[in-house]
């Protein structure tokens, strides 16, 4: 790598700093390339700080009653994360695990099928079924007599998503910048780094990898297709407890989705997603509240709704475009020349996309070589994005 005239020569830059960019950016820097991470907001901002933190195992995708190519592909995911999460793996995620398990929650037999299937075989090891009705292994809203269901133990963490960016953003500080405004590689593959009061600076990548979510759509060749959600949150005096799981409903598709997190005040608060937040795209914000409340008194008609406060919020999810329009089977790269675009499609398969990521560079034959970055040592970094839920603007009811 040369310093020459403020250009800084590097194997990798990845434009974007949410789990993908941070994960490939660790991942790649391990196997010795020189590579220079551009954020031009917060780490995480838009899908990965909003997203649920769960670490699917395949569960949620098999709930037609067969293990799809999608669950197949997420299957080892929750395996790698704890090794993370203890410190063990790849990177060291200490400090970053919410939960050991979610839950299935079924409320009655809605399926009849779905029993014998979660028992089989092919599920044995991902699920387990709590027996004891109203037991203290259940999450505290359903240790009610009046709660008829089946309740299965999962196989999946969650994460603090929060607390996963900044231990990258922490390890790899020297090698994450902040820019001004979007960076977009010029014709001939510089980038130019800006920052008010800092000297201009050209990135020059032998390959650049845009890591950047709906931003990839600065790039024309990489179709992007982007679904909405529109979440809800939860928060106030009568909610029971943390609760973490999917409701399963008619679909394939949870009915609910819900997560508990601590707002930055140390108040617990549900984050509701899944069925509810598909349809509820269609919904404005008033209607959502009133959809949730509906939702949440059918699920759980014994707890007392009636001093809670709701928000809601839209997001997009971004991934590679499809023909029908459904959410890709695993994680998504796309090449031209030494230009990827990757997105990783769900927050828990970015050590796959790493591993897709890496394989490709490999047959890009493109060699590690070593970097110095010193120049960058004065130049602003990135924080870590808020949490939804502790935005300024957020308007709860
Ligand atoms: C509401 C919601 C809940 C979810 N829950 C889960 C879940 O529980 N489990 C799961 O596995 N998955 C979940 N997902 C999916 C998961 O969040 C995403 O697949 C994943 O976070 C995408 O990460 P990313 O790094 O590709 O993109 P992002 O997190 O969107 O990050 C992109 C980054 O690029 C930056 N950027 C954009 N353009 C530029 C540019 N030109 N220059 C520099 N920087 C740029 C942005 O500021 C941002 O920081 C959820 C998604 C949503 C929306």
């Amino acid at each position: 790598m040369n310093l020459a005239n403020n250009i800084l020569r590097v194997d990798i830059a990845i434009i974007g700093g949410g789990i993908a960019g941070l994960w490939m950016l660790s991942r790649l820097r391990k196997r010795g390339y020189s590579a220079l991470l551009i954020e031009s907001e917060a780490l995480g901002t838009g899908q990965t700080i909003s997203s649920q933190g769960i670490i699917h195992g395949g569960v949620k995708y098999s709930l037609q009653g067969r293990v799809t190519e999608s669950a197949k592909l997420i299957s080892e995911m929750p395996a790698i994360w704890r090794r993370c999460l203890s410190g063990e793996g790849e990177i060291d995620l200490r400090g970053s695990l919410l939960v050991e398990h979610q839950y299935l929650l079924a409320t009655r037999s809605p399926r009849s099928w779905l029993a014998g299937f979660l028992a089989s075989t092919l599920m044995r090891d991902k699920v387990e079924k709590l027996a004891v009705a109203g037991a203290k292994e259940y999450p505290p809203a359903l240790r009610q007599a009046a709660f008829r269901g089946s309740v299965y133990r999962l196989d999946e963490p969650i994460v603090d998503v929060a607390s996963v960016l900044g231990a990258f953003a922490e390890r790899h500080r020297e090698a994450i910048v902040l820019c001004e405004g979007p960076a977009v590689p010029s014709g001939d593959g510089a980038i130019t780094l800006r920052y008010p009061k800092q000297p201009m600076l050209a990135i020059r990548p032998s390959c650049t990898i845009f890591a950047a979510g709906g931003g990839n759509s600065a790039v024309p060749w990489a179709p992007l297709q982007q679904r909405p959600l529109h979440m809800v949150l939860v928060r106030g005096l009568g909610l029971p407890g943390p609760m973490y799981g999917h409701f399963v409903g008619t679909r394939d598709v949870p009915r609910l989705t819900i997560t508990t997190h601590c707002d930055a005040n140390g108040h617990l608060l549900w984050y509701l997603g899944g069925e509810l937040a598909e349809t509820g795209v269609k919904r404005d914000r008033q209607e959502q509240i009133r959809a949730a409340r509906r939702e949440l008194t059918t699920l759980l008609p014994w707890v007392d709704w009636a001093h809670t406060q709701f928000a809601t919020f839209t997001v997009k999810r971004a991934e590679a475009r499809q023909d029908n329009g459904s959410r890709p089977v695993g994680p998504s790269v796309i090449r031209d020349g030494r230009t990827l675009v990757v997105w990783p499609t769900k927050l828990a398969l970015a050590p796959l996309l790493a591993e897709q990521v890496e394989q490709m560079l490999r047959m890009l034959d493109l060699r590690p070589k070593p970097a110095d970055l010193r120049i960058l040592e004065d130049w602003p970094r990135p924080a870590v994005a808020t949490y939804p839920w502790d935005k300024e603007d957020v308007q709860w009811s």
